[in-house]
Order: structure tokens, then C-alpha cells, then sequence
């Protein structure tokens, strides 16, 4: 196997960000051969591409299917590039392991479903194949965590991790949204994973590509996963998002690759001093919770001796609004202090339901 791409997935490639660049569908020999001529001019490790795509709805365009296999694998070896594909079927790995396919991956629509995933893994067993686990489309880290852990039972010694970002019903700036803490505590979680940030699905246009991927690599991933095409426009799938050749080589000159710590030990003690700093407040956070979740059970046995209800729908209101519009006028997220108001709020109903209620309570129960 080609060295770079086994150092990447024995994760001891140093020479980071590990770049993915390829279309999001193969839709020519000639697209494919003229966009890998390209991407072979560049810093990429592995190319991508689509052969049999998973569409949300009928009638759009599904992939070129087995004939793009040999494309992709033909212009892989004329430029002397390893090859990946989406695999969500046991045919599509037997097609894929015929034709001579580099790596596989995972799409975020398979990871979902454990008896797809599971059929992918025993179909791999014996083969060693490195393999790419995209996260689920929903915000499930234990789904997304099964599904490597499902790869990795099969005997597949060589697997990473893909974040591409997660469905969400409400409005948002990203077609799918980061949700860092889940890749976060994946890799808290399973640290010799190599972890890979897919910004164009999170993006969902060409416009956020690189701040996502900036973002990436400052919390440390291993890979860039970037959708390129040499005709954006006339793409057959995913066309907002995927930019050409050109673009993805000014875009990888202009990241950063920071380092983890600094060098200079002065400035690394100024970095210990503010992390001591945020040490403090965070035990001061946790005092003024106990603190407030102390007078929420004060107000239980109040509401109790009364025989008021928990939740009163005006005052949550009123929370609401007043603590969104006090934090944003301290610089903070409007959406953070959207969810700090629920936790906080599902924290103190259980306080009081615990108080009101503590005879039928089942936690208390146990
Ligand atoms: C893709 O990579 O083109 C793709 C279909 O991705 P996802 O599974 O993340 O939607
Ligand atoms: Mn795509």
C-alpha cells in the first residue's frame, strides 16, 4: 500500500492535514481522468467519488454505478493516486473489492442503519481494506461510535472517522450543522482514530468551506475531506458545494496548520495562567449552579404546599427573552444561551418534580 495513506490510518502521518479531494459523483471517464490529472498536481493524498449516491429524493441523479468504478481506478493509476468510494451495500463492496478500489467508505445515510453497517462489516472480514465511517445524519455519537466499533470487529485494522455534520430541523447558516462536541468526544473517546472534517457537506456551499476547515484543524483533526469538481456548475449532484482544482489549492495555501502547544516556554506559561483563570470560573460556574439549583428545590416544596404546577409557561417565556437579551449583550451566542436556558431549566424541573413529587419519582425509586 501506498506509504502516506497507511501512515494516515495507523495514524502516524505527520505531514498534516491528510487531503481527500474528488468529485461528490463520477460522472465521466473524462470528468474523473481530468479532475485526478489536476488533483495529482497538488497536495492531495487520496481522491473521492461518488459512484452510486444516495439521493433524498427519486428521480435525481443516483451515480453512474459499476461502469465508474474503472474510471475512477484507471485515472488513479495513471496519476499514481489511491482511490476511495461510498459503499452502502454488500454488492457495492464486492464491485468495489473487484475493481480494485483503494479505500471505502461509510456514508452518513448507512451509519444510521446497524444491520447495513454490520453487513458492510461482515462482508470486509478477511480483507484489509482501510475504511472511512462518515457520521450519522443525525446528532447520535453512540451511533456513530458503533458503527467503527462494528468495522473494527470485522478485522479492519485501517479505519477513520469522517465528521461531515448533522441534520437539523431548524434554520441554520451550514446545510449540516458541526456540532463540534460530537467529534470532540469521539476523539476523546477513540484517540487513535484519525479524524476527518468533510466542510462541504457541513458548508453546503463554496462560501464556508474554508472557515470550517480552519476550524478543523485547529481542534486538531488529521484530514480534509473536500468535494472538488472541474466544473462546479454543471455538477450532477451536490453543485453548491464543491469547488474546482484551482480553488482547493488556493484554499489548502491558505490554512493554517497551528502547533499544539507553543514553543516559547513565557508563552506557554502565560497559557497555563489563563487556563487556571477558567479552572476558577468554571468551579465558580458549578457553585453558582448548585446555588440556584438549591432555591429551585426551595421553590418545589413552595409549589407543593400551594398545589401550583412545575411549569408556568409565561415566567419560561419571560426567562427566555430576558437571559438571551442580557448574554448577547455580553458577546455571547444567541443560540448558546437558547440551550444554557433549556439545561438549566430541565435541570431545575427534575429539582422540583424530585421535591413535589418524590414518592412516585423513578430515580428516587431505585
Ligand atoms: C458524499 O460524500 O458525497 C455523500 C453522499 O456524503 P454523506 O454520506 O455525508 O451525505
Ligand atoms: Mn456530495
Amino acid at each position: 500500500m501506498n506509504t502516506e495513506l497507511g501512515d494516515f490510518f495507523s495514524n502516524t502521518f505527520t505531514n498534516k492535514p491528510f487531503v481527500i479531494a474528488g468529485p461528490c459523483s463520477a460522472e465521466s471517464a473524462e470528468q474523473v481522468h481530468d479532475t485526478v490529472e489536476l488533483l495529482s498536481q497538488q497536495n492531495v493524498k487520496l481522491v473521492r467519488a461518488g459512484i452510486w449516491k444516495p439521493r433524498t429524493r427519486p428521480n435525481s441523479f443516483e451515480g453512474r454505478g459499476t461502469v465508474a468504478l474503472q474510471w475512477l481506478k484507471d485515472a488513479g493509476t495513471k496519476f499514481n493516486l489511491p482511490v476511495a468510494v461510498e459503499v452502502a451495500t454488500v454488492e457495492h463492496v464486492e464491485q468495489a473489492l473487484r475493481a480494485g478500489i483503494d479505500v471505502l467508505w461509510i456514508g452518513a445515510r448507512t451509519t444510521v442503519n446497524p444491520f447495513m453497517v454490520q453487513e458492510i462489516a461482515d462482508a470486509l472480514r478477511g480483507v484489509n481494506i482501510p475504511v472511512m465511517v462518515k457520521n450519522p445524519i443525525n446528532p447520535d455519537l453512540e451511533l456513530w461510535l458503533g458503527s467503527v466499533e462494528r468495522i473494527c470487529k470485522a478485522g479492519i485494522t485501517q479505519v477513520s472517522a469522517i465528521h461531515r455534520g448533522f441534520s437539523s430541523y431548524e434554520n441554520s447558516l451550514y446545510r449540516y450543522k458541526p456540532n463540534w462536541e460530537i467529534p470532540i468526544e469521539f476523539k476523546r473517546q477513540r484517540p487513535e482514530v484519525p479524524m476527518i472534517c468533510d466542510p462541504s457537506h457541513i458548508a453546503g456551499n463554496t462560501e464556508n468551506i474554508f472557515f470550517i476547515a480552519q476550524t478543523a484543524l485547529d481542534l486538531q483533526y488529521d484530514g480534509l475531506m473536500i468535494e472538488t469538481h472541474i466544473n462546479p456548475k454543471a455538477a450532477l449532484s451536490d453543485a453548491k458545494q464543491q469547488i474546482t482544482p484551482h480553488e482547493l489549492e488556493l484554499l489548502l495555501s491558505k490554512l493554517m496548520q497551528r502547533k499544539s502547544t507553543p514553543d516559547d516556554v513565557f508563552e506557554l506559561t502565560k497559557l497555563l495562567q489563563l487556563r487556571e483563570k477558567i479552572d476558577a470560573l468554571d468551579k465558580e460556574m458549578i457553585d453558582v449552579l448548585a446555588r440556584r439549583m438549591e432555591i429551585s428545590r426551595i421553590i418545589g416544596s413552595f409549589k407543593k404546599e400551594n398545589n401550583v404546577t412545575i411549569l408556568q409557561p409565561e415566567r419560561w417565556d419571560e426567562i427566555i427573552k430576558s437571559r438571551t437579551a442580557y448574554g448577547t449583550a455580553h458577546e455571547l451566542h444567541r443560540e448558546f444561551l437558547l440551550k444554557l436556558c433549556n439545561i438549566l431549566h430541565e435541570e431545575s424541573i427534575m429539582q422540583q418534580a424530585n421535591m413535589m413529587n418524590a414518592a412516585e419519582n423513578p430515580e428516587l425509586k431505585k
